[in-house]
């Protein structure tokens, strides 16, 4: 069942964001404000109080359009479509408020709720200091209780914040300071005595981004600015709200890689060289559109399904959030950057703007958690799980898997299983020799995850479209078949990284001869892993076939 927006309401959303982007974005513009490193702050406002896209994300009770988490993965991957930088100003406006819509009494949702949906109001959260950036508990700003005998009548806050986005013009910042009982949310509006923001930050990319910091010199707010009803949650209201926030961050990675592959796609078919297009080519398809279309894929199929089991109420979902994030930030970061490759020295121009989408798309895999922040976070949920059930874990996920290729036809669901057992077996060499002890194993185990996780999404996402199941508000741009193709191929390359990975760094990492290298590698399935790359070529024949309209 869909939740969140109406099925018209959503696709008019789609739509009407495409038609102002056209009119008030093409690449003209978008290239002049990256070259002169200009916000436009007049664009950004209206698609929040104009377009309402404030709205979308404000609950219905507080007079919103209560989208759902899978209406807002999609709107953030249009929004990244037509530019990163834009799209994070008005992420940064969602970000903002979400300590209010979260961790807010029911007045202050009221309030500010109601407040950032009539006006449009732009927000920024205030977060990363200099010396707090992954390690947020770090932070220093402080928020002194003011008293009026045993009453906390405000807070003066002291401190400074660094890469702040809309920094420089936000209406109303939530800062997170350190009060008496711990960590706290604070809302301060802009004009507020002693607060100021630096310069804009000179980036790499998301140039039309405004990004600046923060210093706040005895910032007095009054005890009803502190956000819920007591101190020392603030750190808990971050968590509470990153299953959602990242998978937001995870949609502009999938956004940004579509758009510079929808450039690279077009321009292969027209470029001729050795006497046919490019798109003929195997070795360019093969290398630099195809799999970076498959990574793409794979990183949706696990987007909607965290989207969707988010929207069912099914928990934080922390852990899928970082997966999700991980993936669509990492495969937006690679083609853009085959992107380049694939245009030649045309793609290193700026006229067309590969080059641009691939600075912009990098900032994915830095905020909301860093690539290595987020396999940190998911190796070490996933230990717990390999502990908790005995080294079940994983492979309870490959017999679901090998119970859904026995329904499904050819869904990448055998494979992919093979990736799961052989992570099982994996976790298990770690876990008998200690070998976790390495944050270097640890972390290449959670990439490890992510792969095999992602591979059991792809595999349920084209078993669902045999049976025509697909969640209505998915993007439609590929057949029942060719998803299933895609999913042969991600699956191959899960399984051959556990395979080649994962055996690799546990090796790499016990003392020479403790393990009996034929017996684990046994165990990990490498034979089976090996023998399912069968068929991989004629699979990518085929995606690149249904990716150029060949027949
Ligand atoms: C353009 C831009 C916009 C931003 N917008 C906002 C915003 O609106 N609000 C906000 O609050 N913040 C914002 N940020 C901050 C962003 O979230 C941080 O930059 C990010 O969390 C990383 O922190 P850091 O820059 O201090 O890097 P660090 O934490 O110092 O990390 C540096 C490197 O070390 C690695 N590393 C960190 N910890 C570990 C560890 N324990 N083990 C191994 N490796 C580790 C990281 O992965 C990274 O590669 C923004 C940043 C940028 C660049």
């Amino acid at each position: 069942m869909d939740t969140g927006l109406d099925r018209d309401t959503f696709d008019l959303v789609l739509k009407t964001l495409r038609e102002f982007a056209n009119d008030q974005l093409p690449d003209s513009s978008l290239i002049e404000l990256d070259a002169r490193d200009e916000f436009p702050e007049e664009i950004v406002r209206t698609m929040l109080a104009d377009l309402g896209v404030s709205l979308l994300f404000i609950p219905e009770e507080y007079g919103g359009l209560g989208a759902s988490s899978f209406d807002v993965y999609r709107i953030c991957e249009q929004l990244a479509r037509i530019d990163l930088g834009v799209a994070t100003s008005v992420f940064a406006t969602f970000l903002g408020s979400d300590p209010i819509v979260f961790g807010g009494t029911e007045g202050q949702k009221a309030h500010w709720m109601s407040l950032i949906g009539e006006q449009g109001l732009l927000m920024a959260y205030g977060a990363t200091e200099p010396e707090a950036g992954s390690d947020l508990a770090a932070l220093r700003t402080t928020a002194k209780r003011v008293m009026d005998g045993e009453e906390v009548t405000g807070y003066v806050i002291n401190g400074n914040k660094q890469w702040i986005s809309n920094g420089g013009y936000a209406d109303v910042y939530t800062i997170l300071a350190l009060a008496p009982d711990g960590p706290t949310w604070f809302i301060v509006e802009r004009d507020t005595e002693g607060f100021g923001h630096g310069k804009p930050e000179n980036k790499h990319g998301i140039r039309a981004s405004n990004t600046a910091a923060l210093s706040l010199q005895d910032v007095k707010v009054g005890a009803d600015r502190l956000v819920g009803d007591a101190e020392g949650l603030g750190l808990t209201q971050a968590q509470e709200v990153f299953g959602y926030t990242r998978l937001m961050v995870a949609a502009f990675g999938l956004g940004a890689g579509w758009a510079a592959m929808d450039r690279a796609i077009p321009y292969s078919v027209g470029r001729i060289q050795g006497g046919a297009p490019l798109s003929e080519k195997q070795g360019y398809t093969h290398k630099l559109i195809v799999p970076n279309v498959v990574r793409l894929e794979a990183a949706r199929a696990y987007i909607e399904e965290t989207a969707l089991r988010l929207d069912r109420g099914e928990g934080r979902l922390n852990t899928e959030g970082a997966i999700a994030k991980y993936m669509g930030s990492e495969a937006g970061n690679k083609a853009a950057e085959d992107a380049i490759q694939a245009l030649g020295g045309y793609g290193y121009t700026k006229e067309y703007m590969v080059e641009k989408i691939k600075r912009d798309v990098r900032i994915t895999t830095i905020y909301e958690g860093t690539s290595e922040v987020l396999e940190m976070t998911m190796a070490r949920d996933r230990w717990q799980e390999h502990l908790k059930s005995r080294g079940a874990f994983f492979h309870d996920q490959g017999a679901g898997l090998e119970q859904l290729a026995t329904t499904a036809r050819r869904c990448g669901a055998d494979v992919a299983a093979l990736a799961a057992h052989g992570l099982a077996e994996v976790m298990e060499g770690a876990r008998a020799h200690r070998l976790t002890r390495n944050q270097h194993v640890l972390f290449r185990l959670g990439e490890l995850v992510a792969y095999v996780e992602c591979a059991g999404a792809m595999a349920r996402r084209a078993a669902a479209a045999q049976s025509d199941d697909l969640p209505k508000k998915t993007d439609g741009r590929f057949s029942a078949e060719t998803l299933a193709t895609m999913s042969r191929v991600f699956a191959r390359e899960a399984a051959a990284r556990v395979a080649l990975d994962g055996t690799r760094w546990v090796l790499g990492a016990a003392e020479p001869g403790v393990i009996d290298t034929a017996r684990f590698g046994a165990a990990v399935g490498l034979e089976a892993i090996r023998d399912a790359q069968s068929g991989l070529i004629s699979d990518m024949d085929a995606i690149a076939d249904a990716l150029y309209n060949r027949s």
